[in-house]
């Protein structure tokens, strides 16, 4: 017998269910010899679900990913739903489905491929070996502070972080530092805002019991700054919800695109992998997404989840050797491309090289 795994799906809208279904058959090619069978139990959030049940994220929803392993999810959200009002938004599914797990931890590697550092805006010298992890606060912070209102006149939202919050997502921090290159900046703003200075000051206590990680801090406009002068000096950057969010989307254009990286959301016993990018109602439908962040967050998931390393290592060399022999999405832009191909095209390939690496007795 094999070692079994339940998969949650949750492909969602616009391009979700395309850049999924590239990763399940990527799973699939990889279980097929890798002696492990993968389960998967399909479910509904996002637009699709307002649609079908009248709200983003429906009771069997919550209910299903508590059965799973981990769930692997595409995007959410478009034009369709943006005028419902906000808890009925796809967007506010998202978040009540992290916040109900009790995912608070948000890894996004920003890394650049040596086989794209043409294809990133920046020149090669600035980009070239660039390897971050951004460590982003997931359950807390402005996105989830109360009291919160949208009024005629004015509207407000609260900036809240409790002790136990910020010690539990710098310890995550730590420990990563601890098994890169033990170097840890943390992000806030607290030149400005109090609960950037409790945050500051939490994590200096943390960084208390890791004295061989070097603990700097920089102010968050002068972290986006840094990010695109010269990434290079990071290494782990931990910073709460919103700071996050914008921080690793600027990063993720270093790497050339964004939809190249991957995310895993963790800290409970069920974690989330999913691609940092949105639905892109711009390209949905239109076959010419790039699967490769979904692909990458499913080797993600086979690491951190699973614990599936020898198949998360195929994944990771299968996107790099692709890249390599110059398969392109449009995106990454014709730079180095033997081919522009499209999302399916990019899945046949990544399953034909992981299955070409070699078969486990
Ligand atoms: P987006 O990430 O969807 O798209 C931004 C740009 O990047 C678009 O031009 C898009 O075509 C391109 N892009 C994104 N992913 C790509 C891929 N895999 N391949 C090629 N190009 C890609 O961000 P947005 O346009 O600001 O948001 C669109 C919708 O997605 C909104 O409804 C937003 O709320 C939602 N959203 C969802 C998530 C999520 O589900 N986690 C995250 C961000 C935004």
């Amino acid at each position: 017998m094999g070692r079994n795994y339940r998969i949650g799906i949750i492909k969602g809208d616009g391009i979700g269910p395309e850049v999924v279904d590239e990763a399940i058959k990527v799973l699939d090619a990889l279980s097929a010899n890798m002696g492990f069978n993968l389960e998967y139990e399909e479910m509904l959030m996002g637009g699709v679900a307002v649609d079908e049940t009248g709200v983003p994220l429906p009771d069997e929803t919550i209910q299903g990913v508590k059965r799973c392993d981990a769930v692997l999810f595409g995007a959410i959200g478009g034009p369709k739903w943006d005028n419902l009002e906000r808890h009925l938004r796809p967007e506010s599914g998202l978040l009540a489905l992290r916040k109900s797990m009790g995912t608070f931890a948000n890894l996004r590697p920003a890394m650049v491929y040596d086989e794209l550092v043409n294809a990133s805006t920046l020149k090669q010298k600035v980009v070239q070996g660039v390897d971050i992890m951004v460590v982003r606060e997931l359950t807390g912070g402005l996105y989830f502070g109360e009291p919160r209102e949208l009024g005629v006149d004015r509207a407000y939202n609260t900036m809240v972080y409790t002790r136990e919050e910020v010690v539990r997502i710098a310890k995550v921090a730590f420990e990563i530092a601890m098994k890169r290159d033990k170097r840890v900046c943390s992000v806030d703003k607290a030149n400005v805002l109090e609960v950037s200075q409790f945050w500051r000051e939490i994590v200096i206590e943390v960084a208390e019991d890791y004295p061989e990680v070097e603990l700097t801090h920089m102010y968050v406009d002068n972290a986006t700054m840094q990010l695109i002068r010269e990434p290079k000096q990071f290494d782990v950057i931990l910073t709460g919800n919103i700071f996050g969010d914008i921080l690793s989307d600027a990063a993720s254009m270093l790497s050339g695109s964004i939809g190249l990286l991957p995310s895993a959301s963790t800290g409970s016993k069920v974690g989330i992998y999913e691609p940092i990018h949105g639905s892109a109602p711009d390209i949905a439908g239109q076959g010419i997404a790039n699967p490769l962040a979904t692909i990458s967050s499913a080797s993600m998931m086979l690491r951190y989840a699973l614990g599936e390393y020898e198949a998360a290592d195929k994944i990771d060399a299968a996107i790099k050797k692709s890249l390599a022999m110059g398969y392109r999405t449009g995106d990454l832009g014709a730079y180095d491309a033997k081919e522009i191909c499209s999302c399916t095209e990019i899945g046949d390939i990544i399953a034909n090289y992981v299955c070409k690496s070699g078969k486990k007795k």
